[in-house]
């Protein structure tokens, strides 16, 4: 189910209690039903625009049963997830001519990076594919630590250096070692250090540019790790990020356990940049590929 109940029960209960002995959407449905949206994190903006879409679509068919409502908000917040029509991942493949894929891990500590690198080091070992990690997240010794757990439990290799050494360093190395290898996919894991942006964007920078020192049209993909828990403030991270560096992928973890899940839309919606993984759980097996389809039908069924 995505891993979404808790979202969708608190949504629901709302929703229910808004058309509750009504039959036509009216006014106070649509504040109710607008209440209902942003309790789930679905965030203010893209809550008046799907409230917005709704208002135009009562205006034009001048009645609309509270019975249709469900299906008028399924419709519109699949249009909202519009980006990332077919997930490149499905079945954790990589595209075909990339060989390494290297994904840069970029999100602030605490979200879930190292254990969303561990489960996807876990997927694509498990898809067939020899994988490398690289621990370029030299600042704190606990990062390398922890990598180095999911290195022995997923039986990955990782590349690392003393705590302290230069992350552009490390990632040059994990490249180099990768071709080397012959790797299918490297995985390296960056620091999140969101205090300073110029600082960011310098140290992503230089990494991106050691990487394309080895592999030119690398890395093939910036995956920004987002804590769906912490609801808004996910989204104030994925603006500081995108502004830093340009992401290509998000992952959002911990949608196990919260009622905030409507933050993946929010996201999606704000920012136009393909969710590709969802994480649900702390185990290796509780990452999802993102599909727009399971994702609202585990909200509405
Ligand atoms: P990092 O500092 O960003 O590398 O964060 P960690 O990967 O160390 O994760 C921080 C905490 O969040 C750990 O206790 C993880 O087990 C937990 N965690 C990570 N992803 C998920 C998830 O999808 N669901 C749940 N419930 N916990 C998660």
């Amino acid at each position: 189910d995505q891993g979404l109940q808790k979202t969708k029960e608190n949504f629901f209960t709302k929703i229910t209690k808004a058309i509750a002995g009504k039959s036509t959407v009216d006014e106070e449905v649509l504040d109710q039903l607008e209440e209902a949206l942003i309790g789930a994190d679905v965030g203010l903006d893209t809550t008046i625009e799907i409230i917005k879409r709704i208002e135009d679509r009562v205006a034009r068919d001048k009645y609309v049963n509270t019975s249709e409502l469900n299906s008028i908000l399924q419709d519109e917040i699949r249009a909202m997830l519009v980006v990332s029509p077919e997930n490149s991942y499905k079945d954790f493949s990589t595209p075909a001519g990339k060989k390494p894929y290297v994904i840069l891990v970029v999100g602030v500590n605490g979200v879930g990076k190292t254990t969303t690198i561990g489960k996807l080091a876990y997927n694509f070992t498990k898809a067939g594919k020899n994988v490398l990690l690289g621990a370029a997240d030299t600042f704190r010794a606990a990062a390398v630590d922890q990598l180095t757990i999911w290195s022995d439990r997923t039986g990955v290799p990782i590349v690392k250096q003393p705590m302290g050494s230069d992350p552009g360093a490390v990632a040059f190395d994990t490249v180099q070692s990768g071709v080397a290898r012959g790797s299918d996919v490297i995985i390296i894991d960056t620091a999140g250090r969101l205090h300073n942006k110029i600082y960011l964007m310098e140290e992503l920078g230089k990494i991106k540019r050691v990487v394309q020192k080895v592999i030119p049209d690398a890395p093939h993909e910036v995956l920004l790790v987002l804590d769906g828990s912490t609801g808004q403030n996910a989204v104030e991270q994925a603006k500081q990020f995108t502004a830093a560096t340009d992401v290509t992928a998000l992952a959002i973890t911990k949608l196990d356990g919260t009622a905030k899940g409507g933050v993946v839309l929010a996201i999606a919606n704000q920012f136009k940049i393909p969710v590709k993984f969802i994480g649900v759980g702390e185990k290796m097996e509780d990452l999802l590929i993102f599909d727009k389809h399971e994702f609202v039908d585990s909200l509405f069924k």
